[in-house]
């Protein structure tokens, strides 16, 4: 089914996110959508409990006949999804849709939209529609910008169509070819706590890019600058793992709960894992404090299938999955995110606990998507269709490791607060 082995390790049951996200997580938001909703009069309650639609043929929009997976629900099954007024009105068996508007998805799966928890997004005008027909619903921008001019990432993720909120570069110059902190002056949290005050509304917290080549030696002064800013507003911090100079030990007592380790598959220096293949002691007690893990595909110095190899087999499962894309991805080995999710097939994951990394596991993350990433009655109406193909695929890594899979999934279509999102716009 859908438990993730992680809980082995977390006797609080916090490292078992689709497990906790369908046994109590899920079903809380559930009930309070299920209250609203009938207080709404938006939906009837038949005397079973179920719920039906207020008026027959009142739907706006009927996704039919799909493997419907909502992890948050614990749902995997083939069903019928009825949306009106922007929101799931229904899922069941056989809906009859009352209306012209029918997505035909037999043969596909029909998914929470997807939620992207590290992109670039927010560098390209363009960017939020060019994911948005991938089935991403929801973005956050790690970090592309600093201090200086972060206003850019939030005017583009103002006028996104979907949800897009941004992570500061405590560097306050963004990304720099040379090195975004290794002028440890970059790193001024005074300026980064001024814009996130400016920009309160999109600003969710701030990355720290922690790579030699990024930070150098001031790896550790930088994180704490970072959580300077942070704390200040009671925002997580992402911090960009690998390569570091100081290993992973003496940087990961600096994160709280709720912050974000991005590029967990990083091959050494300062990978999660020791010289012998075993996981660090830092990185178990990381997680049993509440630190999320995340993929970050990217392109450079971020996965080796070997690393993902020895990490997966110690059962030590992402919490998200997302892709690090820019406007280049997809032509890289990113493509896109339903093509990342695959890449975790090869590794032990099921379809559903890829799909939980991206859609009810996310939208813990940042309370942005606290209402996204799952089709229950009442939920915003985003849903990916995509299609899990079988056959031979081959996938990359940074280091130009190839992989052949049996299986991929490829983005179909895309609905977006009800409304279908036209595929080549
Ligand atoms: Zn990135």
């Amino acid at each position: 089914m859908l438990t993730n082995p992680n809980g082995a390790d977390a006797p609080d049951g916090r490292c078992d996110p689709v497990a906790v996200t369908r046994a109590s997580f899920g079903r809380t938001r559930a009930i309070h959508r299920r209250e609203f909703l009938l207080a709404a009069g938006l939906v009837v309650a038949a005397p079973s409990g179920r719920l039906l639609a207020g008026q027959a043929g009142s739907y706006d929009l009927v996704i039919k006949g799909g493997r419907v997976i909502d992890p948050a629900a614990g749902l995997d099954a083939i069903r019928d999804v009825a949306i009106a007024r922007g929101r799931i009105a229904a899922v069941a068996v056989d809906i009859s849709s009352g209306g012209p508007n029918v997505i035909d998805a037999r043969g596909k799966l029909v998914v929470p939209g997807l939620l992207d928890v590290h992109t670039h997004a927010g560098r390209s005008a363009d960017g939020p529609r060019a994911i948005l027909r991938d089935g991403v619903t929801g973005w956050i921008d790690a970090g592309s910008q600093g201090a200086d001019r972060v206003a850019d990432i939030v005017a583009v993720a103002r006028s996104a169509p979907q949800p897009g909120r941004v992570l500061i570069n405590i560097g306050r110059a963004g990304i720099l070819p040379a090195g975004d902190t290794l002028d440890v002056a970059n790193a001024d949290a005074a300026a980064a706590r001024e814009a996130i005050g400016r920009h309160r509304d999109l600003i969710v917290g701030v990355k720290a890019r922690l790579s030699d080549t990024v930070a150098g030696s001031n790896d550790y002064e930088v994180l704490r600058r970072a959580q300077d800013a942070a704390t200040a507003f009671g925002l997580p911090v992402m911090i960009h793992m690998g390569q570091s100079l100081s290993p992973l030990p003496k940087l990961l007592p600096l994160l709280k709960r709720g912050d974000i380790v991005t590029h967990m598959f990083a091959p050494p220096p300062s990978s999660i894992i020791d010289e012998n293949g075993r996981l660090l002691p830092a990185v178990l007690d990381a997680r049993r404090r509440g630190v999320w893990f995340d993929v970050g595909n990217g392109v450079n110095g971020h996965v080796r299938w070997d690393i993902v190899d020895l990490v997966m087999k110690q059962k030590f499962w992402p919490d998200t999955i997302s892709t690090d894309w820019n406007t280049t991805s997809p032509t890289t080995g990113v493509v896109d995110l339903p093509n990342c999710l695959s890449k975790l097939l090869n590794y032990g994951m099921s379809v559903p606990q890829v799909i939980a990394c991206a859609t009810a596991n996310a939208s813990r993350v940042f309370p942005v998507f606290k209402d996204r990433g799952t089709l229950t009655v009442g939920a915003q109406a985003d849903v990916a269709v995509l299609e899990l193909r079988d056959g031979a695929f081959e996938f990359e890594d940074n280091y130009k490791g190839r992989i052949t899979g049996r299986q991929r999934l490829f983005p179909f279509a895309t609905v977006l607060g009800g409304v279908p999102v036209p595929r080549f716009s």
